[in-house]
């Protein structure tokens, strides 16, 4: 059902990635919905089948409650259309008639739904109304609820899609989103998701436009209808009028010449105007955007994520298949340096044939480094992989996640483990690689100065940072609003790094999503980093903030910012000083 006159729905969620894309929905949580097989009952079973009938409806409806009473404040406008949900459950149209069509035709419940809603749909088909056309839609949303009840949920098969649409999902883990074929899905959407989730990651790596966070979009779209993903502001547009969609077209034609531009400056150096450079590198998670680090003129990898490696199988990876996964990527890149961080799973990446016990809090769990040094065998296979890679090209090793000294320690002893080991078998290895660490936890910014001893290098995850730091589930969109890189906090702690990697002498790189916003160049120059490494479609605008931008004022303005004590205060200072340098946000169509 449409909230205005026009019926164009526009929700708002949070921004993915950015660009515009307009096409056909596909629901992914629906999938399998359309294959229903028709089969006879016998009279006996004509009850049981109706008592499943009416269980499955009793579980969408449930779910519905659930959503209607976790939707917040500004999500209130989707409340009318849910309770009117809510009561069609029960609806004789749908309802009534399902058992009905059961006891009379002996069939599964499954068949007598989908009959019933087609025939609802078939009546309605051709009224002109537009308030019957959208009641018609809300009852077969509602049938569509209560069928995935009925058939159970299917998996998904987004490689399969072979049709130009985007993707309308309830979420979509990492591995889902792996799967999106570049030439078939002009975007996505989804109803869970954060800022810097890896979902979010990933939209912004496979550079696609992406609304995340939106609630309950997956009840709200249809298949087919048309929509408009705006990843800049937020924000879509279910069934756009012409209007809407008129002034759309045009912003997205504005957009992609934008790009175009960067794009066309983004091999000149990334140098300031008083000649200072930063290393710009790239934060990749497959091995086919090797492609997007060229194009994109990185400097090399700062980040290779290597949980993907590890999702796409069905067991743990052997040494051999790890090892030629990394000597394809770093002999692809060579002489550039590619940084291979180690396993980082759990938290929200889960491997499905791993036994870990249950945990209430998984992010606080056994996750990356102390999943690996609770399964040294894992750790050894993939070290040993990475060393051998090692004498194929330049690589750095890194470990996520540590939180103590004593951490590092038993890492560098498992690494001493995989040297022994490769000399006695006499395989090829380098051993002579910088190691770092990722400081993602305050305990391992306040033991920054002791944890530098142990390496050569700090890269500094932002994303976990602020969860950890500030106690915000980056997944979690209801608490998204307090999740900000500009929070005073997050900027002292970066500060703290800094100055504790000065004075052991260690480099630092920043490889969290706060090194690949334009808006945040300006204050990491200013914090005395070098090198940022963030999604490679960030590179070219990151670079032209750069070279607008002198490294003498960042000082002064990071003087300041580290006096004050709100987020609002740091982006209007921001904001005010580099307006004229800082990409233009498209927000005035915000509606
Ligand atoms: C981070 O935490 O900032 C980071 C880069 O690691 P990930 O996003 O993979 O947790
Ligand atoms: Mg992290």
């Amino acid at each position: 059902m449409s909230e205005s006159e026009s019926s164009q729905t526009v929700i708002h969620g949070i921004s993915g990635s950015p660009g515009i894309c307009i096409g056909k929905a596909y629901i992914v949580d629906r999938e399998g919905v359309d294959i229903i097989k028709r089969y006879f009952i016998s009279d006996s079973w004509v009850q049981p089948e109706i008592n499943r009938f009416k269980s499955a409806v009793k579980k969408a409806k449930d779910e519905h409650a659930a959503i209607i009473e976790s939707l917040n404040d500004d999500l209130s406008s989707q409340l009318n259309i849910l309770e009117t949900h809510m009561v069609l459950f029960k609806d004789k149209m749908l309802y009534g008639k399902t058992i009905e069509t059961i006891e009379k035709e002996r069939v599964n419940a499954e068949w007598a739904l989908k009959k019933v809603s087609r025939q609802v749909k078939n009546m309605f088909e051709k009224v002109e109304d537009p308030y019957l056309q959208s009641r018609v839609t809300d009852i077969v949303q509602v049938s569509e609820q209560v069928m995935r009840h009925l058939v159970g949920a299917q998996d998904i098969k987004i490689s399969d899609i072979n049709k130009r649409v985007i993707l309308v999902a309830h979420d979509l883990s990492p591995a889902d989103a792996s799967q999106i074929q570049l030439e078939r899905i002009k975007g996505f959407v989804t109803d869970r998701g954060g800022r810097d989730s890896h979902t979010g990651i990933i939209a912004k790596s496979l550079d696609i436009p992406s609304v995340l966070g939106l609630g309950t979009v997956t009840q709200l779209v249809a298949n087919d209808d048309i929509i408009i993903v705006d990843g800049s502001n937020g924000i879509i547009i279910i069934n756009p009028d012409e209007d809407t969609l008129f002034k759309y077209e045009e912003r997205r034609a504005r957009y992609e010449e934008y790009r175009a531009v960067i794009a066309r400056d983004s091999h000149l150096p990334a140098v300031t105007l008083d000649g200072k450079r930063m290393g710009l590198m790239a934060n990749i998670e497959l091995l086919e955007e090797v492609v997007s680090v060229r194009d994109n003129a990185a400097d090399g990898v700062g980040l290779f994520r290597t949980e993907f490696l590890y999702l796409d199988l069905k067991r743990f990876p052997t040494e051999e298949e790890l090892f030629d996964k990394y000597k394809e990527l770093v002999e692809l890149l060579t002489p550039k340096s590619v940084t291979i961080r180690t396993l980082d799973i759990n938290g929200d990446k889960v491997l499905p044939y791993s036994q870990t016990a249950e945990e209430a809090n998984p992010a606080l769990g056994m996750r990356a480094v102390r999943f690996c040094l609770n399964r040294p065998e894992i750790f050894l296979t993939q070290i040993k992989a990475i060393l051998r890679a090692a004498a194929f090209g330049n690589i750095k090793l890194l470990i996520p996640m540590i939180s103590c000294v004593e951490e590092i320690i038993q890492v560098k002893k498992v690494i001493e483990t995989a040297v022994w080991e490769l000399e006695d078998e006499e395989k090829i290895f380098n051993k002579n690689i910088p190691l770092g660490i990722m400081i993602e936890v305050p305990s391992a910014v306040i033991m920054a100065e002791e944890l530098g001893e142990y390496v050569d290098f700090f890269s500094i995850g932002t994303n976990d940072l602020i969860q950890y730091s500030m106690a915000i589930d980056r997944r979690n969109r209801q608490v998204a609003h307090l999740y900000h890189p500009f929070n005073p906090a997050v900027i002292r702690l970066v500060k703290m790094i800094m100055d504790a990697a000065k004075k052991t002498g260690v480099d630092v790189v920043m490889c969290g999503e706060m090194a690949g916003d334009p808006i945040n160049i300006p204050v990491l120059m200013g914090l005395g980093l070098q090198e940022l490494s963030m999604n490679p479609g960030s590179i070219p605008i990151v670079k032209q903030v750069l070279r607008k931008i002198d490294s003498a004022d960042t000082v002064k303005l990071v003087d300041q910012i580290l006096k004050m004590r709100s987020v609002s205060e740091i982006s209007d200072l921001v904001r005010t000083r580099y307006k004229d340098i800082l990409p233009l946000e498209d927000s005035d169509e915000q509606q």
